[in-house]
């Protein structure tokens, strides 16, 4: 199929022929032009085949504006995994968490969509030296897809950005210029830089192609979720609930947005998500401004946090169009402090197993936040775009935490009786002990992973509640977890065996159930246990804290 793309002025509704260079609207001069595609065509073309195409982002060609294949520009972006969070899920009471797993492109962010289609189109659009004003993850995809592409790229970063991240993009043989002032003001010089030079700016969401790629994140997820919950239905599209995304300047939403309305108009899915864009406290126009109720965004100036890759000051026409989109099928914007960030990282590599930059823990707190709120509901499915993977990890993020010193030397030398072994044994010193007594595998692999993640403990476990008491006599712990409902001995029995019982009697107990407990159940509980939570309704940072209190 030959590509007949059509070109909409959102503003005007105006309508010209797809140019690759095409800037602003000839009717009415204003720079944001959606593509239009021969859908109808498209999702025949799909039914017969997309099944069987390559796991990259480039399955849906047809919904791309790039007109050549020989032109595209590939490191094997998209089709990144949609994997279900388990732990997390069963912490809080929500089965139907997933990350779109962003980490695994081939830069670590989601940024490798749209630098792979972006190059792809200057290589058509024979473009030799491109200018981008970048928080970071631009920088480095960018970089890396021009290397390949043979194009010379000037990367404009605010001062604020990580060395480290600057270092990348440098390493890539790009001209890296560190601007002292906020990115907004940045953004201006790269600006004045290119129309100076000559060289093409790329406008970030007033670029066709960089707009275009993120629909792909859409398309991925929608046949992806389709998959899990249909493995037998072959080809359906399942839109989520709720799609959560950290932003900056808003260009993810926008187009995951037109990917899940163009499944739509297919008629490929049957509903659109609501969206729950993220941002950072510091720095959050977007998000206060809709709390406001204000049709168009005040401005921050002058940014206040750490997480300078998601530090837009000035969203400009992005804010109206995310705010219309809110207002008309759900979702919402929230603010989250950079300490919620951190928080949420930490959460997610322990529990989850899953190290990301602060700049998607933006998302996972958000996350948190509206599901303490109840804004998103235990039963609804949820994707949060885990957009990019942790650099050297940042000292501010763990500090000194848990990385401990050994100096063998030190260990080894005479005057010193501690012998090497002694200084590896001193690495593991577990004094306190802790039965888990837990017959859901679930459950118990969730109360263990929370104790290895949080504190050092020697840990036992057994699945009834006859192997629980035998356990408990056996290995003395100081500690009991206790479901309620067990089988063989249920967990009020187990109890009421460790009160008669000298030697056991002042283990503490703390018991964690998935039982609403009835008045008489309270009673037998009551004044003999040292805390009760309740199954999916805690955070990992409450169970630890009740845990140090039973043990002091
Ligand atoms: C760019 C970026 C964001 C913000 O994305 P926008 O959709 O452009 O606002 C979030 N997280 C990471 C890791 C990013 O690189
Ligand atoms: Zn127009």
């Amino acid at each position: 199929m030959s590509k007949n793309i059509t070109l909409k002025c959102i503003y005007c509704d105006h309508q010209t022929p797809y140019r690759l260079k095409t800037g602003s609207c000839p009717h009415c001069a204003e720079d944001w032009l959606d593509p239009l595609y021969n859908l109808d065509e498209v999702q025949l073309i799909w039914q017969r085949g997309l099944k069987q195409r390559p796991q990259t982002m480039w399955r849906y060609w047809e919904l791309l504006p790039l007109l050549d294949k020989a032109n595209i520009v590939s490191m094997g972006e998209g089709c990144t995994p949609l994997l279900p969070l388990h732990n997390l899920g069963l912490m809080m009471g929500y089965p139907h968490l997933y990350i779109k797993d962003e980490r695994q492109g081939p830069t670590g962010s989601f940024k490798d969509r749209q630098a792979a289609l972006a190059v792809s189109v200057f290589k058509e659009s024979n473009i030799k030296e491109v200018v981008v004003a970048t928080t970071g993850n631009v920088g480095i995809s960018y970089s890396a897809y021009s290397a390949r592409a043979g194009i010379k790229l000037w990367a404009f970063l605010t001062s604020t950005v990580v060395q480290d991240k600057m270092r990348e993009a440098a390493l890539y043989g790009t001209e890296v210029i560190k601007v002292t002032a906020s990115y907004d003001k940045t953004k201006e010089v790269a600006q004045q830089f290119a129309e100076h030079k000559g060289f093409f700016l790329d406008k970030g969401v007033k670029n066709i192609a960089a707009k275009e790629s993120m629909k792909t994140v859409a398309l991925e997820i929608a046949e992806q979720l389709g998959c899990l919950l249909h493995p037998d239905g072959r080809g359906s599209f399942v839109a989520p609930d709720w799609y959560v995304q950290a932003i900056s300047g808003g260009l993810g939403p926008v187009g995951v947005w037109k990917g899940f309305s163009e499944l739509k108009q297919m008629g490929l899915i049957a509903k659109m998500p609501k969206l729950a864009l993220i941002q950072a406290e510091g720095c959050a126009p977007m998000a206060n401004s809709f709390k406001a109720n204000l049709p168009q965004a005040v401005n921050v100036a002058d940014p206040q946090t750490l997480i300078a890759t998601v530090a837009t000051g000035s969203p400009g026409a992005v804010y109206p169009y995310l705010r219309n989109i809110i207002l008309t099928y759900g979702g919402t914007m929230e603010a989250v402090a950079d300490s919620e960030s951190f928080r949420a990282m930490h959460v997610m590599a322990q529990m989850e197993g899953i190290s990301m930059e602060p700049a998607a823990g933006v998302a996972f707190a958000g996350l948190f936040k509206l599901i303490n709120r109840q804004v998103i509901r235990p039963e609804e499915t949820v994707v949060v775009n885990c957009s990019g993977h942790t650099f050297p990890v940042e000292k501010h993020l763990l500090g000194e935490r848990r990385i401990q010193a050994l100096r063998p030397e030190a260990a080894l030398s005479p005057d010193t009786s501690e012998g090497v072994l002694t200084a590896l044994d001193n690495l593991d010193e577990r004094v306190k002990s802790i039965a888990i007594i837990e017959d859901d595998p679930g459950a118990a692999r969730l109360l263990r992973r929370i104790l290895q993640a949080k504190g050092n403990y020697n840990l036992h476990e057994a699945s009834d509640g006859e192997a629980g008491l035998a356990l408990i006599k056996e290995t003395l712990p100081d500690l009991v977890l206790l479901d309620l409902m067990m089988p063989k001995l249920d967990g009020f029995s187990l109890l009421d065996m460790l009160k008669e019982d000298e030697a056991l009697k002042n283990i503490p107990v703390i018991v964690v159930t998935a039982k609403t407990l009835t008045p008489y159940d309270k009673n037998r509980l009551s004044g003999r246990i040292e805390a009760l939570l309740k199954k999916g309704a805690f955070m990992e940072d409450d169970l630890l804290e009740d845990i140090l209190d039973a043990l002091e």
